[in-house]
């Protein structure tokens, strides 16, 4: 859904003809689209810094299609710092969407910190399922960074 632009962000709605305002649900201060909610707005560009750089990886964030071609392009290995930046990016999706709709029709809001934990505990969880991960020097500061010991 997200990656088709299928989402029922406030841009599409008004589109469809609804009579909504047009606000991002989490920074309040730009029209909310696919590409601001998960890449351009500054809720998610956080959330963002803190997933790449517990990942190990240095990426400055442009645009959605940027991101989302260095993703396709990057995702291809085995390793664990490529299984954990593919989770996380399917958690960060999630998440982002789940807080917006939480803040809108729930009044509720997180953290950046709380919803970077949820996305580490939905990393850690699904990667359980594969055993403990071989500790090296370069996986050993990965699961420092996301809590795999
Ligand atoms: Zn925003």
């Amino acid at each position: 859904m997200v990656i088709l632009d299928r989402l029922p962000t406030k841009d599409r709605l008004v589109r469809f003809g609804l009579a909504i305002d047009n606000v991002c649900g989490l920074c309040a201060s730009s029209s909310e689209s696919r590409d601001h909610l998960f890449v351009e707005c500054c809720f998610a560009k956080e959330v963002w810094d803190i997933v790449l750089t517990s990942c190990g990886v240095c990426y400055t964030l442009t645009n959605w299609e940027d991101l989302f071609n260095w993703l396709i392009a990057n995702l291809k290995d085995k390793s664990l710092r490529i299984r954990i930046l593919r989770l996380a990016w399917t958690g960060m999706l999630y998440s982002v969407w789940e807080e917006r709709n939480h803040r809108l029709f729930r009044r509720s809001s997180r953290s950046v910190d709380a919803l970077v934990n949820s996305i580490k505990l939905v990393v850690r969880v699904k990667l359980s399922r594969y055993g403990k991960p071989r500790i090296d020097d370069v996986n050993r500061q990965l699961c420092l960074n996301w809590g795999l010991f």
